[in-house]
Formats: structure tokens, sequence, C-alpha cells
């Protein structure tokens, strides 16, 4: 008796021990196919970069030819795979094309990074325009659900996966002159929220991240008027604008078996700004 509870219990240290171990698979994306819209700059390439880093094949796309054929250019020189076409997210033929290519390249789809996003529009936001509300919503909130719509069953097919939002901390606190953009972003939270529970069903998981400022073309003009930053500067822990790695890592490690029972949320990386709705 006593010989078989020493055993018993051997066994169950050694099984804690396993379940305890850091496990270098679970970070593993090999084998996994992953769309990232917008992924010719910024935050985008650095998702493709991070995701492809670990092991995936990551299909860039962005509006112009040239940006693509760059990005595939330069992820494949880091060692990636990867496969690049042009695609518009607010266009409907685009969105099928990019999923299209994808099937038809990789044969497969286990994780979409919504990452596209516009800011037509500076300025009080009772001068905005009702163009302005289309474009900003079509391209920023309608086309991050049309493309879920679209892989859903394709990553259900897989037997699950991932879906991310690129949403900001303009989502919490609506940044001044930039009133149609924000809510656009504050949308994307609440999309987190819908899709999550509907989605586990097909052992989906769907997160959000939110960047503070991050040093990118897009927000130039914010990182480059050292006035503006000095302001920023006061609401962040970590004096300094970030980098987009530092969002691309967060993404890839909410794509990773090690983020596994996190879905329905959104993560702000932001330096520390205090983000709250
Ligand atoms: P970025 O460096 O300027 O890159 C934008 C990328 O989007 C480019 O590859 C661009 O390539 C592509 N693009 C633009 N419009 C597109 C469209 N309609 N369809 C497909 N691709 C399109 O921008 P970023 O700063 O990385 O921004 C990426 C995301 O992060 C956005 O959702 C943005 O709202 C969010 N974000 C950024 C910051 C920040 O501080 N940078 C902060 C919070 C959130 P083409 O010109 O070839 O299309």
């Amino acid at each position: 008796v006593s010989c078989c509870w020493q055993l018993s219990v051997f066994r169950c240290l050694r099984t804690n021990l396993v379940a305890g171990q850091r496990n270098m698979s679970q970070s593993s994306l090999s084998g996994k196919v992953a769309i990232v819209t917008a992924s010719t700059d910024g935050i985008g390439l650095a998702a493709a970069q991070a995701l492809g880093k670990r092991g995936a094949h990551v299909v860039v796309s962005s509006r112009r030819q040239a940006n693509v054929d760059k990005a595939v250019a330069l992820l494949q020189s880091q060692s990636i795979q990867v496969t690049g076409t042009t695609c518009n997210v607010g266009k409907r033929e685009d969105r099928e094309k990019l999923v299209q290519m994808t099937l038809d390249r990789c044969g497969a789809i286990d994780i979409l990074v919504s990452n596209a996003a516009v800011n037509p529009f500076f300025g009080n936001i009772m001068d905005s325009t009702e163009e302005v509300w289309d474009k900003i919503l079509d391209v920023n909130v309608k086309s991050a659900f049309l493309m879920t719509k679209l892989v859903a069953p394709h990553i259900e097919k897989r037997g699950g996966g991932n879906v991310i939002f690129v949403s900001s901390v303009a989502g919490y606190q609506p940044m001044q002159a930039l009133g149609p953009y924000s809510v656009s972003k504050t949308a994307l939270l609440g999309l987190t929220r819908a899709l999550a529970p509907e989605l586990a069903q097909s052992n989906i998981r769907v997160n959000c991240v939110a960047p503070g400022i991050i040093k990118t073309r897009f927000s130039s003009a914010l990182w480059q008027n050292e006035g503006i930053v000095d302001e920023f500067k006061k609401q962040l822990c970590i004096k300094r604008v970030g980098e987009p790695e530092e969002i691309g890592s967060v993404i890839a490690f909410l794509c990773s078996e090690e983020a596994s029972y996190i879905t329905g949320e959104t993560i702000t990386v932001t330096g520390g700004i205090n983000c709250r709705l």
C-alpha cells in the first residue's frame, strides 16, 4: 500500500512539474497561417514579423503593390515564410481576394490580425461630415467585422485559432481633434466583446490590443511635435514613445497557446497611460 501511495505521489509531482514548466512549443506558431491587414509598415509589419519569427506563415497586404513588395522582401530577408498581395480592406472584392489567395497559397487560415485604420479628419467633431464617418466606420470598424466573418469558418475548420483587433488608447479617451477616429476605436472594444462568446463555440479567441503613441508614419504628426510629446509624457509612466515591435510581441503572445484562457479582452500597451471607459 505504502509503495502504491508513494508511486501516485511521485506521478502527481511529475505531472505538476511538467504542467508548471514553460514549454517552448506553447509560444511557437509553427504551421499556423496568419493574415495581417495593413501590414506593410508600422504596427502591422511588426505584428507580421513577430508572428513570422514564431514560425507562422504570414500573409501581408496593404493598398499599394510597391509597399507589399518591399515588406515581402524584408520579411523574406529575415527567413520568415511570407506571401503578399494588395488589399484595401474597405473594398469587399479586395477582402475576398485576400482570403481566397491565402487559402489557395497556404491551404488554411489560423489567425487574423485586423490592423487597418484611416483617419481622414482632424478638427472639432461637430464639423465632421457624413462622408468622414462613412469612411472611418467602413475601414476601421466594418472591415474588421467583415474580415472576421470571412475567415471564421476557415479558422473553425482548423479546430480553432485567433482574431486580434488593433484599437487605440483613443478608444478609451477620445483624443482632441480625433473625435470620429476615437469613436471607431471604442467600437472595436465592443466588437471584441460581442464576438468572443459566439466564436468561443468554434474555439476561436477574439482579443484586442490598444496601443498608446507608437512611433509610426500614422502618428508622426504627434511624436514629431515636441510640445505634444511633452504633454503626453505627463500621462506616461514609461517616459518615451513606444516602438511597433512592442505591439507586435503582444499580438503574437495573444495568438499563442500561452494566452489560451484569454478572450474578449483588450490589452492596453501604452507605457502606463490610465485607460478606463
Ligand atoms: P502606419 O505605420 O502608417 O502603417 C499603416 C499601414 O496601413 C500601411 O502598411 C498602409 O499601407 C496600410 N493601409 C492604410 N490604409 C489601408 C487600407 N484602407 N487597407 C489596407 N491597408 C491600409 O500605421 P500604424 O501606426 O502602424 O497603424 C496601424 C494601426 O495601429 C491602426 O489601426 C492605428 O489606428 C493603430 N494605432 C496606431 C497608433 C500609433 O501611435 N501609431 C496608436 C494607436 C493605434 P498602404 O499605404 O500601402 O495601404
